[in-house]
């Protein structure tokens, strides 16, 4: 059985993953946790599971119930977190210091925040992703495929929507499709990414990236990578029907995590693609 802590668990996310981890045959909840000032905190959610504030109270509970038959570095738990930048970086710190393996989801990490997140990797294992399913994880496969058969001809734009109540933009997913593509084109993404266009931004340069986000209702995720020729256009679309795509995808992370060395990996590590 493989042990999980499931933070954000009220969340989206979180309340997915725990479905999904109770329908699971090899996955065991180990604890669920959520902001210090969750409404929720100390209640049964269901089946059970009482609501905690931090990985530490999950850890001391499961050891006090369970050390005494299974020795502790077999019982290490998984992390998966799918919070806020600042909450995943703090519980990343907790993770180094208990050695537990995590499953990172959240999305919008700064660029100190990801140098943390890399100096972690080299104590414990990551997986971290900015998207978990496994035709997303494809079509960054693809889209690097078609820049590098299309090459300069063709002019890139990228185009995501997400609910409402997303926080970051453009997200994750999207910048992952400009990095690939960048990369495919021998360009460095800082300098040709363009975010919008207002104004009187004078005509395209052929080298530039556009990325654009659509806020609105409840769309789950959609991200295009459009190749714009002269005559035609290829897309590639994605599109999320429900989240239990990321859930699933995130429990086959953590299985992975469970079993792997210290190290930074991806959906594409996991997924074997
Ligand atoms: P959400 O707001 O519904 O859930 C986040 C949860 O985290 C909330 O319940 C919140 O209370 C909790 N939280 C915040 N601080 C916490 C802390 N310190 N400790 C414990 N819990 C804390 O958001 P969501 O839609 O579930 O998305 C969460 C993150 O996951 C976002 O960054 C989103 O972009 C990302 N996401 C990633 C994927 C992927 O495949 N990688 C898929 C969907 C969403």
């Amino acid at each position: 059985m493989i042990k999980v802590i499931v933070m954000g668990a009220m969340g989206r996310m979180g309340r997915a993953i725990v479905q999904q981890s109770l329908a699971s045959e090899d996955i065991e909840i180990a604890g669920c946790v959520e902001r210090k000032e969750h409404a929720l905190l100390g209640t049964d959610i269901g089946n059970g599971i009482i609501l905690k504030s931090s990985i530490e109270s999950v850890v001391q509970d499961s050891e006090q119930t369970q050390a005494s038959k299974i020795p502790s570095s077999l019982s290490l738990p998984v992390i998966i977190d799918f919070t806020s930048p600042e909450a995943t970086i703090n519980h990343l710190e907790t993770a180094c210091l208990l050695g537990c393996p995590m499953v990172i989801g959240t999305t919008g990490l700064n660029k100190s925040q990801n140098e943390k997140l890399a100096k972690a990797a080299e104590s414990i294992p990551i997986v971290y992703a900015a998207n978990m399913s496994l035709g997303m994880n494809l079509l960054f496969k693809l889209a690097a495929l078609a820049a590098k058969a299309l090459g300069n001809e063709y002019e890139v734009e990228i185009l995501e929507a997400h609910h409402h109540k997303k926080v970051d933009a453009p997200s994750g997913s999207a910048l992952k499709i400009a990095g690939v593509i960048a990369e495919a084109l021998e360009r460095d993404l800082d300098k040709v990414a363009v975010y919008g266009r207002q104004g009187s931004h004078g005509p395209r340069k052929p080298e530039e990236i556009g990325i654009f986000a659509i806020r609105g209702g409840d769309i789950i995720g959609e991200h295009t990578a459009m190749f714009i020729g002269d005559g035609e256009r290829l897309e590639i679309t994605h599109r999320v029907q429900n989240r239990n795509t990321f859930a699933s995808g995130a429990l086959r992370a953590a299985r992975f995590a469970a079993n792997a060395s210290p190290g930074l990996y991806n959906m594409m590590d996991v997924l074997g693609i």
